[in-house]
């Protein structure tokens, strides 16, 4: 029966995820594992085709959504969220655009400080690997063409190359 009990174990993370690397997916399995279902946000869902936003939301939509079918993950959902500029509204928009939750997994202050006010329960996710389990690092790697796809799961790999997606990072950072 729909209760808020029956939300209770419902929980969300968010990431840019541009695009998605190994560090998030060790994240989204400890949380999918821990939770009776997983809301993954995509954050500022809006931009794309900018060298630190290279993906459009629906490109890392389809990333996530190939991987945790290939890792047989069924207990989650993709919720694209776009920016609001405005910190103290933050987590309301996050409520009006997902399925009910109740708990919150970030590593992040001021995302922890925000959805903590608006009375949500915060855990924390740890990092791993983060020298290059990072976004910023993958995207420094693919335009200085270095050994970027060990770093991300095979089907971001594959999708990547289906968009074409180091060539438009790299015109879309002038080559620097
Ligand atoms: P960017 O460098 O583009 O900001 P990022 O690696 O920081 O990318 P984001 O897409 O910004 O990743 O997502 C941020 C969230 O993803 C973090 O709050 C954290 O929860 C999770 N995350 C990112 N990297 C790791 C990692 N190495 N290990 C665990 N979680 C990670
Ligand atoms: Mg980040």
């Amino acid at each position: 029966m729909v209760s808020e009990h029956y939300f209770s174990g419902h929980s969300l993370m968010i990431g840019r995820f541009q695009p998605l690397h190994n560090g998030h997916m060790e994240v989204i399995r400890k949380c999918a594992a821990e939770s009776e279902s997983l809301i993954i946000g995509i954050g500022s869902a809006q931009y794309s085709h900018e060298c630190d936003n290279p993906f459009t939301a629906g490109e890392r939509y389809l990333m996530i959504d190939e991987v945790m079918k290939a890792e047989k993950i069924a207990n989650y959902c993709i919720v694209p969220i776009e920016d609001l500029k405005r910190h103290s509204l933050w987590a309301w928009q996050v409520k009006s655009l997902c399925p009910p939750f109740t708990t919150v997994y970030s590593n992040n202050p001021l995302t922890r400080r925000l959805f903590g006010e608006a009375g949500y329960k915060i855990k924390e996710s740890p990092l791993y690997n983060r020298e290059v389990y990072s976004g910023t690092v993958v995207r420094k790697m693919m335009i200085e063409g270095d050994s970027w796809r060990s770093l991300v799961p095979g089907k971001v790999a594959e999708i990547i190359d289906y968009i074409d997606g180091v060539s438009r990072l790299r015109e879309i950072s002038g080559g620097e």
